[in-house]
């Protein structure tokens, strides 16, 4: 008989969780999606209809540190299920630095049928990623290091580089913010999950970086949790 580890989350003994309706695979390799990140996608579908009116062209959604894959999936299959009426060409590159993530992520997709929409592909943020996106979505790792220490026993058997963003939890915000408009398409967005408290630095971060932010949500418990900001080239 197997033994689990103390703490080990039931959602890897059972090597499942419920995202935005959708049943994804998840195990030791990927931080399990919380239901916070379902804001990041509500978001970012609105932000897709929204473009899709004005862009002739097929919509680019670059997902970055795509874990498991549940932002990139639960995007497309959002987008499908209204896609009804009119359907919007949207295609996503989703990227993680883990090979060991993407392999979760592309069975995930491949699950829910949306392989053929989905490129993913192995990369630290930028470094193989080719072309011009209309947005960049994120939830990067966010916490800071002095607050391991106080992290429930259960999110410590996550990925460390799946949580871990530097001495203020920071640093992905500050690189992605700062390569971001290599990537992007002129009047191009990045739409990030963010963590408890970090707003006002994010907010400086990203208008230091020539972007101005277009619209911050809270959560469910009233946090400040999905900024959208606006590349103004
Ligand atoms: N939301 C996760 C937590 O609070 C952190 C996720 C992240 O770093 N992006 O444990």
């Amino acid at each position: 008989m197997n033994t689990i580890e103390p703490f080990t989350p039931v959602q890897y003994i059972i090597g499942r969780t419920d995202f935005c309706g959708l049943d994804l695979i998840v195990n030791e390799n990927v931080l399990i999606p919380r239901p916070e990140t379902e804001l990041l996608v509500e978001e970012a579908a609105g932000l897709v209809k929204r473009l899709a009116g004005e862009e002739p062209n097929e919509l680019r959604v670059l997902d970055l540190c795509t874990g498991s894959g549940a932002i990139a999936i639960a995007l497309v299959s959002r987008l499908r299920s209204t896609l009804t009426k009119r359907p919007i060409d949207c295609r996503i590159v989703a990227s993680d630095i883990s090979g060991h993530a993407l392999e979760v992520a592309r069975l995930n997709a491949g699950r829910h049928g949306v392989s053929g929409r989905i490129n993913f592909v192995e990369s630290d943020l930028f470094s193989n990623i080719c072309g011009k996106f209309d947005i960049v979505i994120s939830n990067p790792p966010y916490i800071a290091n002095f607050e391991f220490e106080t992290l429930q026993k259960e999110v410590l058997k996550e990925p460390r580089i799946a949580l871990d963003g530097g001495a203020d939890g920071l640093d992905f915000y500050r690189r992605i913010i700062h390569d971001a408009p290599g990537y992007l398409r002129p009047g191009g967005y990045v739409a990030f999950e963010i963590g408890f408290g970090q707003f006002g630095e994010i907010k400086k971060i990203i208008e230091a970086g020539a972007f101005q932010v277009i619209e911050v949500k809270k959560d469910f418990n009233g946090i400040d949790r999905v900024v959208i900001a606006r590349w103004i080239n």
